[in-house]
């Protein structure tokens, strides 16, 4: 009965887990990255998916937490089509 319930119920169990996981990405988010460009640690979180580098002004599309992913995001496909600003 109530087993029934748990057992559908697994966000309680995943919970410790993702929550590391999510201090792992707040980490990663407010930390800054190395500019592609520049190669200096100036490169920080704009939104989801994009990057800015205050040091020499580069905007880059990445992955949603990170600034490099593998392969392209969608969010980098729409950037390029749509051109820089
Ligand atoms: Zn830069």
């Amino acid at each position: 009965m109530s087993d029934n319930d748990s057992g559908k119920r697994y966000g309680a169990r995943y919970g410790k887990r993702i929550r590391s996981k999510v201090s792992e990405i707040e980490k990663d988010q407010k930390s800054k990255h190395e500019c592609p460009e520049c190669g200096s640690d100036s490169l920080k979180r704009q939104a989801k998916g994009i990057w800015k580098c205050e040091k020499c002004g580069n905007k880059i599309a990445g992955g949603a937490w990170r600034p490099k992913t593998k392969g392209k995001s969608m969010v980098e496909r729409v950037l390029e089509k749509s051109g820089e600003e």
